[in-house]
């Protein structure tokens, strides 16, 4: 955990500098990665460094952790093996049952992993935090520990509003997480609009390539609970590994030309398929009609990132159908590689209020738009629309698995 200084550079330029100037004495343009899990006493039996043994000491690790920090306008920041990991570490490092609101629509995973916290002691309430006179409501009737938002959420891509949240939250000295996986720092610093902690899932936008599992926590100020954090990461080895925590500091080394291509590519694709004739609706921060898109364009630097979703007018079968039917999009789960996927979304977590049948979640990758589209006309091309009704049956059993 470093406090480092930040210099007053543009963020894109931090983005490609920050591991230079981290490099090894050997003055390497990129620094080695360091494996040791053991560092040697001298001849007094003292430590030369901070630099103990691996399960809590690592170089590599702490500086992409730096990195982040300085990304993040944080004081410092923590990386472990996965997002929900990361996100785990907060509530368990609580020393008294705490109470937590949980905005309702977010990352499935995650909200069953709150679902279960009872088992700890821990008890939550889900709000629908775009609604303030909802969330205003239940933070002074609950009175809570812990404020946790996504924004914008999966898989409607709502817009909270960190600032008026944090403000809320703050009266009642309840502390403010904010997922910001999906926004990025190149679109939100969170910590910036009055936020205590920061929650990537690092797998996703930050490395940007899918071939790193990685989460982050990132503190505001160092707070005892942020202290305790670091403690029992430190005790039960849940951190990344050096490998993991290098390739991860080269991915973000292209964080901001990456996020901003995609982003502009996901305009340009809600845009364009708000018009097709085989969709009913797109679900995008971006466009104007969007219920959060006041909130987004203050709230978001440049831009409103690179999900989106669209809701098939010929219902699950259509979608499942354009799924079936892409060949560029690639269709799998997960999101913010420089690849595009395309995914039923009610196939994985299971269709709800916040998760239709008929909605295919697109991410939106770095390669040429036109190519994009095209595809998603080809695909939507040959879905049976006029069939959808009749068919919707057939697929019911195979488009719910929990
Ligand atoms: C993927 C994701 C997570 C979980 O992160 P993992 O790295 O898969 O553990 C949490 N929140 C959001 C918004 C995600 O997209």
């Amino acid at each position: 955990m470093y406090d480092k200084p930040r210099p007053p550079l543009k963020f894109r330029t931090l983005t490609v500098q920050s591991p230079v100037d981290l490099a090894a004495p050997q003055n390497g343009l990129v620094g080695p990665i360091h494996f040791s899990t053991t560092y040697t006493r001298s001849a007094n039996y003292a430590y030369e460094t901070e630099y103990v043994y691996g399960r809590a000491d690592n170089l590599t690790l702490r500086q992409t952790e730096s990195f982040i920090a300085t990304l993040e306008n944080a004081h410092s920041a923590l990386l472990f093996g996965s997002g929900m990991s990361a996100a785990a570490a907060l509530l368990l490092a609580y020393d008294h049952p705490a109470h937590v609101i949980a905005s309702t629509e977010m990352y499935y995973g995650l909200r069953r992993w709150f679902s279960g916290i009872g088992r700890f002691g821990h008890s939550v309430e889900f709000v629908d935090t775009t609604d303030l006179v909802a969330l205003g409501d239940a933070i002074s009737r609950k009175r809570p520990d812990l404020v946790w938002i996504e924004t914008p959420s999966n898989p409607l891509w709502k817009i909270t509003d960190i600032a008026a949240v944090s403000a809320m939250a703050h009266e009642v000295d309840a502390i403010v997480c904010v997922d910001s996986t999906v926004a990025t720092p190149v679109f939100t610093r969170p910590i910036d609009h009055g936020a205590d902690f920061v929650m990537h899932s690092a797998t996703k936008y930050l490395n940007g390539h899918s071939d790193v599992s990685a989460g982050v926590l990132a503190a505001a100020r160092p707070t005892d609970l942020w202290r305790q954090i670091a403690a029992m990461r430190a005790e039960q080895g849940v951190s990344l590994g050096a490998l993991e925590a290098w390739l991860l500091a080269r991915g973000m080394r292209t964080l901001d030309l990456r996020v901003k291509a995609q982003a502009r590519t996901a305009q340009l694709l809600a845009e364009k398929l708000q018009s097709h004739p085989a969709v009913a609706s797109v679900l995008y921060p971006g466009l104007p009609d969007h219920p959060g898109h006041a909130i987004a364009a203050r709230q978001m630097n440049g831009g409103f990132g690179g999900m989106l979703s669209i809701r098939m007018k010929g219902g699950s079968c259509a979608a499942l159908a354009a799924a079936a039917n892409v060949s560029l999009w690639k269709c799998a789960t997960s999101l913010g590689g420089v690849e595009s996927l395309i995914e039923h979304r009610a196939s994985m977590e299971g269709h709800g209020p916040h998760c239709p049948d008929d909605l295919l979640r697109l991410s939106v990758g770095i390669e040429d738009p036109q190519d994009l589209l095209a595809d998603l006309d080809r695909a939507f091309q040959s879905t049976p629309v006029a069939m959808a009704d009749e068919d919707l049956s057939l697929v019911e059993g195979k488009g719910n698995r929990p």
